[in-house]
């Protein structure tokens, strides 16, 4: 890889950016010449994340992805910041405890879809207005999963919550892409992040010994920074003619798993 700076005076916003994988992608981006805006609701981290990054590249939104008029007023704050928005990753999200789905909570069921999937969606809206106006050719990337493809890796909630976002993404590609606008989502595996040790009750060195344990590819430990790198590769020009894209960071599991005898 060149040393070149590859996102030199972008700007982005980063959803869900105050812990685990967004907060990867915050200190990479930057690391990687763009100003960034950490869109979160733990206003504390989101602030102690601004502080170790840096505030001249840097700076701290409180944003609800639920709420629509937050995701509308974050775009706007990135855009008086900085005067434009290059990339949004939508990469905010929640998991919870594996359940039955004879006992599936449906109260939890709709809260996992109003931010796992609604508040992708409008933050795709919000972003490619301002794109749109502004005739940015901007990069979209949302956070799937694995579990966006296969089964029984997670809650029934957010297993339904993350093959949505692939149909969003699928869905959005052609329109935006008149717009010369890309939208592509990264797929993690198990990152020990406060989700995953929340979702399977394991804390974070031990989820990432599991990941090691399932992927086909040995030798890595995988980190929350092997799926920043993938984000960025999606928000730089590397990837300049790719859109409805899925990249999948897993170590060959989710292929390799389908075609195991
Ligand atoms: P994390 O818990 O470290 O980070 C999630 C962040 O999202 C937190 O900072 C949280 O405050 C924020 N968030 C939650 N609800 C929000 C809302 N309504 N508005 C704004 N921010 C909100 O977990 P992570 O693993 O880094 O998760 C990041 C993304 O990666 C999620 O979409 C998750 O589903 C996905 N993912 C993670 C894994 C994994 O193994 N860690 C695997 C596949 C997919």
């Amino acid at each position: 890889m060149s040393s070149k700076l590859r996102l030199e005076g972008k700007v982005a916003i980063i959803t869900g950016a105050a812990s685990g994988i967004g907060e990867a992608a915050a200190r990479l981006f930057v690391e990687n010449g763009a100003f960034v805006v950490i869109a979160d609701i733990q206003d504390e981290l989101g602030h102690e994340v601004v502080g170790s990054i840096g505030s001249e590249k840097a700076s701290y939104k409180h944003c609800d992805v639920r709420n629509e008029k937050q995701v509308e007023e974050t775009v706007a704050f990135a855009l008086e910041k900085y005067g434009t928005l290059d990339i949004m990753y939508s990469n905010a999200g929640i998991g919870g405890p594996l359940t039955s789905i004879l006992e599936m909570d449906m109260e939890k069921f709709n809260s996992t879809m109003a931010t796992n999937v609604s508040g992708v969606a409008v933050t795709i809206k919000h972003a490619a207005r301002a794109m749109l106006d502004r005739k940015i050719r901007g990069s979209i990337i949302c956070t799937a999963s694995v579990a966006g493809t296969l089964g029984g890796l997670g809650p029934h909630d957010y297993t339904t919550s993350k093959h949505a976002i692939l149909g969003l993404v699928r869905s959005a590609c052609s329109e935006l892409g008149t717009y010369g606008i890309r939208i592509n989502c990264v797929s993690p595996f198990g990152v020990g992040t406060p989700l995953a040790s929340e979702m399977i009750k394991l804390e974070a060195s031990v989820v990432e010994a599991m990941s090691c344990e399932m992927a086909y590819l040995k030798g890595i430990t995988l980190k929350a920074k092997h799926i920043a790198e993938a984000a960025l590769f999606l928000a730089s020009e590397e990837s300049v003619f790719m859109s409805g894209h899925n990249l999948v960071v897993d170590g060959g599991f989710t292929v390799a798993s389908n075609s195991y005898p």
